[in-house]
């Protein structure tokens, strides 16, 4: 039985963990490995530490469909609109620029419940808190170590990270990527902010007459989500949350500073910018080193093979575009590449 390992519990990696799920029924062993706690990457959903059922977007905040993507990846949205993961947005986002064709979906349970579908459907053995330090050739298969020590050996991997962490992976993969590929992983950019989440008690009231506003103006906040009422969820038994991102300005000159000193600054402008909020129970400031791709790998091929026999492939919105037709995209191109070797 081939065993593959699927670096990053994302949209991109747990998709491509799905699908090949399919491809390859009960053929192989799949294993995910994701350093963080919980899974969804960029499209973390974080929980109340005094209620797991008040949560808020920290990453994605919702998911916009052109018309080409509506006809290309109609089976992605069918299915996840058919078991209730998605739903049209209907809340008033004030500042929002759209094209004509665009539709708005949100994720009732937060958008981490989509990569949570797709980890499900693909039947992975999940693993969180496992950073992979370290990638190396041993007896025709993968030797994949982590920051703790422990290592694994893998007939296939695939790699889902934002590109700077592919280029920070030590062992024999530095020596595999050739120049040419280092030149095109290195041209990937990213912009770089903040988010700050706030979740308040039961009963609490927000009073704005929007469920999202982007800011032009501020130098600090460019948008706030008040994130029950953009999902569409009130409930008695759980308070609202509100999720502020940042500018990149703002992410860049704070970058690193402490996530404490960050979320004071935030704070203060917040303050200003929606006075006589109430004092939230809990909160939880992110930063987002990595957060949308300004620049991907040139003619966007969706992955990038970097060894054949065995075979290791890397993959994610740095290979297309930062959003979630641009993981689905990768996730198919990498399952494409992959059919023809297993
Ligand atoms: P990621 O989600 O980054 O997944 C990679 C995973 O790899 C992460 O879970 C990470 O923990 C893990 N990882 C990294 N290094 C290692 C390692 N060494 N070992 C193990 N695991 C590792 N998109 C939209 O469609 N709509 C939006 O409204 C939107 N807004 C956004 C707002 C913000 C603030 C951000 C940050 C992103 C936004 N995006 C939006 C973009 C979208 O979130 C991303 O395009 C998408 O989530 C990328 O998914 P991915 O799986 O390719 O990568």
């Amino acid at each position: 039985m081939a065993r593959v390992l699927v670096v990053g519990a994302g949209l991109t990696g747990s998709l491509c963990a799905a699908l090949l799920r399919k491809e390859t029924t009960t053929l192989v062993y799949l294993a995910l490995w994701d350093k963080a706690g919980d899974a969804g990457g960029r499209m973390i959903t974080a929980s109340s530490p005094h209620n797991p059922r008040c949560t808020a977007d920290l990453g994605a905040q919702y998911i916009t469909c052109s018309s080409h993507y509506a006809k290309e990846h109609q089976h992605f949205y069918e299915e996840l609109l058919a078991h209730g993961i998605l739903k049209p947005l209907t809340a008033p986002i004030e500042g929002m620029k759209g094209k004509d064709g665009d539709s708005n979906f949100v994720a009732p349970q937060g958008l981490s419940s989509i990569i949570k579908y797709y980890l499900k459907k693909s039947g992975a053995e999940v693993f969180l808190k496992k950073c992979v330090t370290q990638i190396n050739l041993k007896d025709n298969k993968w030797e994949v170590s982590t920051d703790k020590g422990c290592a694994e050996q893998f007939d296939l991997v695939i790699l889902t990270m934002p590109t700077p962490e592919i280029l920070g992976l030590q062992g024999d993969i530095v020596n595999l990527i050739s120049e040419r590929q280092r030149e095109q992983l290195t041209s990937v950019s990213y912009s770089c902010r903040y988010a700050l989440g706030l979740f308040y008690e039961a009963g609490m009231k927000i009073n704005v007459p929007w469920s999202c506003r982007f800011f032009s103006s501020n130098h600090c906040i460019c948008f706030i989500s008040i994130d029950h009422k953009k999902r569409n969820i009130e409930s008695s038994e759980c308070g609202p949350s509100l999720v502020v991102h940042t500018t990149v300005p703002f992410g860049v000159q704070h970058l690193e500073d402490s996530e404490e000193d960050v979320q004071k600054l935030v704070t203060q402008q917040l303050e200003i910018v929606l006075p006589g909020l109430p004092k939230p129970i809990a909160t939880k400031c992110h930063r987002w080193r990595y957060s949308q791709v300004t620049n991907s790998v040139s003619n966007r091929p969706g992955q990038m093979t970097l060894h054949l026999k065995p075979f290791l492939v890397c993959g994610g919105d740095g290979f297309t575009h930062s959003n979630f037709d641009g993981c689905i995209a990768s996730a198919m191109s990498i399952v494409k590449v992959l059919k023809r070797y297993i």
